[in-house]
């Protein structure tokens, strides 16, 4: 399996588009279709970059802010241009509220094409485009899940450090997670690295990979990422835009 960053920014610009995680059985993604976790806004340009926006069908989505959703009129817009008639969105509670409401911002879209939504309570497991999904509730703002994908990886989403969230990685090969600030800014509903090494370090995953970066953690990245791995085993990388990592499917 193949996951590439579509977009490791935040809410403020920065080099880094919004989020975006694009996941594939290959590079040219020919065999299972490939899924897209979250659609922040410059999440479509990069995913049409190494993959076709019309060959996902199925997003899923962490929680709806809009760094994490406002892309999706965008690809279904795209989509109906290029063929696809419909996609399918899968969130926690709000999701439905929040992606109806863009769609009905644009009659003609809806008029042409069908966004199905799936809402599910985050700690439900399901199966997404023949991939095992597990999802687990995260502390944000707003209701927010963390994914588990076929037991090979987990996407925290923006989070407060959640400390089971190791236990619920256990297994995997690489877990990916938000570290929007650096330490010393004292801000909530995320994770900074030195909490972030708290809840890597009993857990049994190879790699971990940090996203969801503002632009105030520019310079800091390998500070970042070396208090991360002070309590870890495995790696630590903060991820880039466009960066593709082979998985381990176990
Ligand atoms: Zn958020
Ligand atoms: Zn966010």
């Amino acid at each position: 399996m193949f996951l590439t960053f579509l977009g490791t920014g935040s809410a403020i610009p920065s080099e880094r588009v919004q989020s975006g995680l694009l996941v594939e059985d290959s590079e040219s993604g020919d065999e299972t279709e490939p899924i897209v976790l979250d659609c922040g806004v410059g999440v479509m340009h990069n995913l049409n970059r190494c993959a076709r926006v019309d060959d996902v069908g199925d997003f899923l989505l962490t929680h709806a802010h809009l760094d994490h959703v406002n892309d999706l009129p965008a690809v279904v817009k795209a989509d109906w241009l290029l063929g696809r008639e419909s996609v399918r969105v899968h969130g926690p509670p709000g999701t439905d509220d929040t992606v109806g409401g863009l769609m009905d911002a644009y009659g003609y879209l809806k008029e042409k094409t069908t966004v199905e939504v799936e809402e599910f309570e985050p700690g439900d497991s399901f199966e997404v485009a023949g991939r095992k999904i597990d999802t687990f509730p995260t502390e944000h703002s707003v209701p927010s899940t963390a994914y588990r994908v076929d037991d090979s990886f987990v996407y925290s989403g923006d989070t407060e450090p959640v400390p089971e969230l190791a236990e619920f990685a256990d297994g995997c090969d690489v877990l990916v997670h938000e570290c929007s600030f650096p330490d010393g800014m004292n801000m909530s509903n995320h994770t900074h690295p030195s909490e972030l090494a708290e809840v890597v370090e009993d857990c049994s995953v190879n790699r971990v990979y940090l996203t969801h970066l503002y632009p105030q953690t520019r310079g800091k990245e390998e500070e970042m990422a070396e208090t991360v791995a002070e309590s870890f085993d495995g790696t630590v990388t903060v991820a880039d835009d466009m960066m593709t990592v082979e998985i381990d499917d176990g």
